[in-house]
C-alpha cells in the first residue's frame, strides 16, 4: 500500500512542517478506512512563526496598489477554473457531500475571488466640501494588519474565499486555520494563491485544531482582527477572547432555519425546495432548513409527499453521480444527530420517515444518516428549536399567517428564512417581519450569491455579513482626511459662526 500524502503548514511562502512534527488524519466520510492524507498537528509556536511572518508582510502588502493585489486575485480565480472539478472530487472525499455541490462549493470560491478582484478598482471613499473655506475632506479605507480566521468543515473551500479574498483585496494579511476534518480544501484554495503570486508572508495556513491554534490565533497581541464561522457555542468563547483588547470580531454561526408553506403555495415548488434545503450537504449548512411550517389546510397532504421523496433519495458516496445525499462528515455528527432523534422520540414528535444509522452494504464503511422526518412538532420542543446540523427536519402545522411569523421568529438564531406563497402581500409582510439575515420568496433557505451580503441576526452572528461589498466594512477601517490649503489657523465650529 502507498504511504500516506503528508500535507505542510504554509508560513512565509514555505511549506513546512510543524514545529510539533506531529500529524492528523483527514479521512474520507464515505469510507472511514480510506486515509485522505496526513496533516499537520500544530502549536501556538506555530500560529507564533504565522502571525510574525504576517505581520511582517503587512508592512510592503499594505502599500501595493489594490488594482495590482486585484491582479493577483484575478490571475488565483483563472487557476481554481482550471482546477475545479479535481478539487471538488477531493472535497467529497474529505467532506462527503455529492460532485454537484462540491463543485457549487469551488465555483463559490471562483465567484468570490473574481468578485474581490475587481473590488481592488473600486475602494470607494467619499469626498465633502468642509464647512471651513479652502480646506477639503475625504475619507479612504485602510487595511488592519494581520486577520485570523477559523472556518468550518461544511464548505470547506468557499468559506475560506469569504474571508482571505476581502481582507487581502483591503491590504491585509492573513492566518488561517481551517476545520481539523476538512483541510485540503483550504490547502488547495492557499496553493493556489501562491502559483498566482501572492508574496511571502501575505497568506498563511495552519493546520490543526480549536485549542491549540484557534485560541492562540484570538489571543494573540499582533492579531487584529478575527473572522470566525462554526457553531455559536465556540463562536461566544471567540467573542470573549477577543474582547480584553476590544479585537474586531465577524462571528458566522448557527441556524435554525424556517421554510413556511401557506395553502395558496405551488406545492410541487414547495416539496422541492423542501427537499433540497432539508437534505443539500446532509442538512449539514447553516442555511439548511431544519423546519418546515405548514398551513393546516395541506399539512397531511404536504407530509405525505415529502416522505415519499424523502425515501426515494439515494443515499452513498458523493462521487457515485446517481447518489443525491453524501454521509455525515464524521462519527460525532452521527452521534449528535442520532442523540436528536432519541430526543424528538421522548418528545412526543411522530416518526414519518428515516431516524437511523444506514450501516449495511455500501454504507457499512461510512457515517451515513437516513434522510429523517418528524412531524406534528411543537414549536417549543428541542428538536424544533435547537441546531441539528444533519438530515433531519421538523414539521409544524399551523393555523394561520400570522401564527407561522410567530413559530418562524420563535428561536434564538437569525440566518436565514423562506416563504411559500402566491400573495403578494404576504410575501412582503413576511419579508419585513421575518427575523432573519436573509429571507427567500418561493425559494429554499439556502442558495447565497457571492455579490450579496451574508449573515445572520440573534445568536446567528454579531453585527457584520460576509460576501458582497459588506465584507469590505469588515476589512478595512475608515481614516477620515482633511486637509487645509487655507495658510491659516481655521478653527471647526467656531470660526465659520
Ligand atoms: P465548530 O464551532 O466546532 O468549529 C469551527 C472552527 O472553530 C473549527 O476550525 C474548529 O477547530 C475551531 N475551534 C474549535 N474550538 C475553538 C476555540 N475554542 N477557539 C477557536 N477556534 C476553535 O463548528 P463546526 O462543527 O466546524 O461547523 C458547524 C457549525 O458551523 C454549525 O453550527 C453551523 O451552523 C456553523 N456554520 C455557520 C455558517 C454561517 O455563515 N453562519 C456557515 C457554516 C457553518
Amino acid at each position: 500500500m502507498a504511504p500516506p500524502k503528508v500535507y505542510k503548514n504554509f508560513i512565509n511562502g514555505e511549506w513546512v512542517d510543524s514545529v510539533s512534527r506531529e500529524s492528523f488524519e483527514n479521512l474520507n466520510p464515505a469510507n472511514h478506512g480510506e486515509l485522505i492524507g496526513l496533516f499537520p498537528h500544530s502549536t501556538p509556536e506555530d500560529v507564533n512563526r504565522a502571525v510574525a511572518a504576517a505581520r511582517e508582510a503587512f508592512r510592503c502588502w499594505r502599500l501595493m496598489p489594490a488594482p495590482k493585489r486585484g491582479e493577483i486575485l484575478y490571475r488565483a480565480a483563472r487557476l481554481l477554473q482550471e482546477r475545479k472539478e479535481a478539487m471538488a472530487e477531493q472535497m467529497t472525499m474529505e467532506m462527503g457531500k455529492v460532485l454537484a455541490e462540491t463543485r457549487g462549493d469551488v465555483q463559490e470560491a471562483i465567484d468570490m475571488t473574481f468578485y474581490m478582484a475587481g473590488e481592488g478598482r473600486r475602494q470607494f471613499g467619499q469626498t465633502t466640501p468642509s464647512e471651513l473655506a479652502n480646506k477639503f475632506a475625504m475619507t479612504v479605507r485602510s487595511p488592519l494588519g494581520v486577520c485570523g480566521m477559523i472556518t468550518p468543515w461544511n464548505f470547506p473551500m468557499a468559506i475560506p474565499s469569504w474571508k482571505i479574498m476581502p481582507a487581502l483585496i483591503c491590504g491585509n494579511t492573513v492566518v488561517i486555520k481551517p476545520a481539523q476534518d476538512t483541510p485540503l480544501s483550504t490547502y488547495n484554495l492557499v496553493q493556489v494563491l501562491e502559483e498566482a503570486g501572492i508574496p511571502r508572508g501575505v497568506v498563511n495556513l495552519v493546520c490543526g485544531f480549536g485549542r491549540e491554534v484557534g485560541v492562540p490565533m484570538v489571543d494573540h497581541q499582533d492579531v487584529r482582527a478575527v473572522s470566525f464561522t462554526g457553531s455559536t457555542e465556540v463562536g461566544r468563547a471567540v467573542s470573549i477572547g477577543c474582547a480584553p483588547t476590544f479585537k474586531p470580531v465577524c462571528l458566522e454561526m448557527g441556524g435554525k432555519n424556517a421554510m413556511i408553506v401557506m395553502d395558496d403555495a405551488n406545492l410541487e415548488l414547495a416539496l422541492e425546495g423542501a427537499v433540497w434545503g432539508s437534505f443539500g450537504t446532509t442538512g449539514q449548512r447553516c442555511t439548511a432548513t431544519s423546519r418546515i411550517i405548514v398551513h393546516k389546510e395541506i399539512y397531511p397532504h404536504f407530509c405525505e409527499l415529502l416522505v415519499d421523496r424523502a425515501r426515494a433519495l439515494r443515499v452513498g458516496n458523493g462521487l457515485d453521480k446517481s447518489v443525491q445525499m453524501g454521509p455525515l462528515v464524521n462519527e460525532s455528527q452521527v452521534k449528535t444527530v442520532d442523540g436528536y432523534v432519541q430526543i424528538g422520540k421522548s418528545e412526543g414528535a411522530k416518526l414519518l420517515t428515516g431516524g437511523e444509522r444506514l450501516a449495511d452494504g455500501d454504507h457499512a464503511s461510512g457515517w451515513f444518516y437516513a434522510p429523517t422526518i418528524f412531524g406534528d412538532c411543537q414549536p417549543r420542543m428541542r428538536i424544533v428549536q435547537e441546531e441539528i446540523f444533519g438530515p433531519v427536519v421538523s414539521l409544524i402545522p399551523v393555523g394561520s399567517f400570522e401564527e407561522a411569523l410567530d413559530v418562524g421568529n420563535d428561536v434564538v438564531y437569525g440566518l436565514s428564512s423562506a416563504i411559500y406563497t402566491r400573495d403578494v402581500n404576504k410575501a412582503f409582510h413576511a419579508m419585513r417581519d421575518l427575523e432573519t439575515g436573509i429571507v427567500y420568496v418561493n425559494a429554499p433557505t439556502i442558495g447565497a450569491e457571492t455579490h450579496l451580503p451574508f449573515g445572520g441576526v440573534k445568536q446567528t452572528g454579531n453585527g457584520h455579513r460576509e460576501a458582497a461589498i459588506t465584507a469590505l466594512e469588515f476589512y478595512s477601517e475608515w481614516k477620515t482626511l482633511y486637509i487645509d490649503y487655507s495658510d491659516r489657523l481655521q478653527r471647526a465650529q467656531i470660526d465659520n459662526q
